[in-house]
């Protein structure tokens, strides 16, 4: 339609919204569907921390704030830094969002213009790629693989930097593939940026409490002090506190940076609720006990998960160290017929066959840009899960 902007061509939907969208079709008509393509925990925000909005709004707290927030929650956000990541900011060096999409959106706003790149290693976060698009920024796309269990080796990361690079997005642990890197891992990569130093680092740590066994979370400006001055470390607390819906994303970084990013968020949004922040600021400096139970559960999922789908035929399931994902390839079954006679030529095929003969809803690798693969959130109930594991072995069987 000629009205629309010409950048909608270079945008696309969210598949992992269309999933989720098609799931909730199908059960409205009457399907039993087990969804296992949302990316939010199904724990409920703890108590403490819906009290402190309720108190919030009692007080009265509920007029425009500071643009990047009030100073109670950047205290409370610096304060985290120190503690969690060994890093300093003051107060005037963080920014908090609409979302951890939000200040995603405001650093590639502030910084990208036309032509400049930014390095993105799939499977990626299905926003990233639209979102520099959408401000005009060019995704440079470093491929990983089952092998490297979906981690970005420094030598591809060399290999994609040119005098245009602007930014390396990292991820760890990764959606969709829940791949965590350890410190060495970081290191190996953040010793790449040192030799590059037009290339800032966008870390996007949004996972950094759902990591499992003894594995122990770093981020990039903690592992190589040096890139400090040219790293955005973001975070939220969306994931580790279930506050999806709350919408408070937040990152730290250099003066310049921020004080660019406060200007596009005061054109936009204003930045986010005030109750919001309260709760937020609660979150943060309220007890941290409830996430050791948390990640114990997915942990316990995360197994259940991946020794199922490894017994399944023609199935294979790395296990990763994080998040709440898993990401197994379905490689081996490209080119058998469904017993409804449809030959499964990609992984779309694959999902979309998965959901009408057993009821289960996942989203294809190639959303994420790479297949023939599958993600699987494991944010759900035990049973739920096991249920689907049987089903997609049962789908798995059928194929001829
Ligand atoms: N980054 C990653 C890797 C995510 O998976 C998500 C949400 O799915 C976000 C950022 C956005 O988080 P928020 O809901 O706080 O905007």
């Amino acid at each position: 339609m000629a009205f629309l902007a010409d950048i909608l061509s270079r945008v696309k939907p969210s598949a992992t919204i269309a999933v989720s969208q098609k799931a909730r079709e199908l059960k409205a008509q009457g399907m039993d569907v087990i969804g296992l393509g949302a990316g939010e925990p199904d724990f409920d925000t703890p108590d403490n921390i819906k009290q402190a909005a309720k108190d919030a709004i009692d007080r009265g707290e509920t007029k425009y704030t500071a643009v990047s927030g009030i100073i109670e929650l950047r205290e409370a956000i610096a304060a985290k830094f120190e503690r969690e990541n060994g890093l300093s900011y003051s107060p005037s060096q963080i920014i908090a969002g609409t979302g951890g999409k939000q200040i995603l959106f405001n650093a590639f706003m502030a910084t990208l213009n036309p032509g400049d790149e930014v390095i993105i290693p799939t499977p990626y976060w299905v926003s990233y790629p639209e979102m520099v698009a959408i401000c005009g920024g060019e995704s440079v796309l470093v491929e990983t693989s089952i092998d490297s269990e979906f981690k970005v080796t420094p030598e591809a990361l060399e290999a994609a930097i040119t005098p245009r690079t602007k930014w390396f997005l990292f991820n760890s642990p990764s959606n969709p593939s829940g791949a965590a890197y350890s410190r060495d891992e970081v290191k190996a990569l953040t010793d790449v940026l040192m030799r590059h130093p037009q290339v800032w680092v966008l870390t996007d740590d949004m996972y950094e409490h759902l990591v499992y066994g003894d594995f122990e979370f770093a981020t990039p400006a903690q592992v190589e002090p040096g890139l400090y001055d040219r790293t955005l470390t973001m975070n939220g607390v969306s994931k580790a506190y279930s506050m999806t819906g709350w919408r408070l994303g937040y990152a730290g970084g250099p003066l310049e940076l921020i004080k660019a990013m406060d200007m596009i968020q005061g054109q936009q949004t204003s930045g986010t609720s005030s109750i919001t922040q309260w709760a937020a600021v609660e979150a943060l400096n309220g007890p941290q006990e409830f996430l050791a139970d948390r990640r114990k559960s997915f942990e316990e999922r995360r197994d259940l998960v991946v020794s199922m789908l490894n017994q399944a035929n023609g199935i294979e399931c790395p296990k990763p160290d994080g998040a709440f994902y898993v990401f197994p390839s379905c490689a081996r079954l490209m080119g058998k017929t469904t017993e409804s006679g449809k030959v499964l030529e990609t992984d779309e095929d694959f999902v979309s066959e998965l959901l009408s003969q057993e009821g289960v809803a996942v989203v294809h690798g190639s959303a994420f840009g790479l297949g023939p693969n599958f993600r699987i959130s494991y944010a759900t109930d035990t049973d739920s899960l096991r249920t689907a594991c049987e089903r997609i072995q049962r789908f798995c069987a059928s194929l001829k």
